[in-house]
């Protein structure tokens, strides 16, 4: 089952007190350029207490993100808890709204495929993590010759 909207209200807990959702596919719909893919699933309790509800669950599986500075695909497992509530007077909660937004605030601005990717080279495009092209080293050898030859007309 694919849950697009899911309400949990105060009619839910007529005849019990508790609501278990053990695993469900999680439709994360995104409008970030760098997720590429998202596996998801969720999982919750939803406890009444006498004025309140208290929804305690995680949202698991893998993410397929593109690395902001080398640009390949990578994927991450993803492990975020939350924590809801609403009161008689809310009366219900789309969960599956909130669990978008804590989806929202979770994902990484910059995904990176690892804390230390060198990226590509501004020069030519080389991954640096692969090999290293030394345009980078080259055209500052080049600047600091081209300064000092220029400098060095001067002296003539
Ligand atoms: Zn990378
Ligand atoms: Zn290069």
């Amino acid at each position: 089952m694919i849950v697009k909207s899911l309400l949990v209200s105060f009619d839910d807990f007529r005849k019990v007190k508790k609501l278990v959702v053990e695993k469900e596919k999680f439709l994360f719909v995104y409008d970030r350029e760098l997720i590429k893919s998202a596996n998801l699933y969720f999982s919750f309790e939803a406890n009444k207490y006498d004025n309140v509800v208290n929804i305690v669950g995680k949202i698991f599986g893998t993410m397929s993100f593109e690395c902001s500075r080398c640009l390949k695909f990578f994927e991450q497992e993803v492990n975020v808890p939350f924590e809801y509530s609403f009161t008689k007077e809310e009366f219900e909660c789309d969960v599956a709204n909130e669990m978008r937004e804590t989806m929202i605030i979770n994902i990484p601005m910059k995904p990176l495929c690892s804390k230390d990717c060198k990226g590509l080279c501004s020069i030519c495009g080389n991954d640096k993590n692969e090999k290293d092209c030394f345009c980078e080293r080259k055209m500052k050898d080049k600047f600091v010759a081209e300064k000092w030859s220029k400098i060095g007309k001067f002296k003539v």
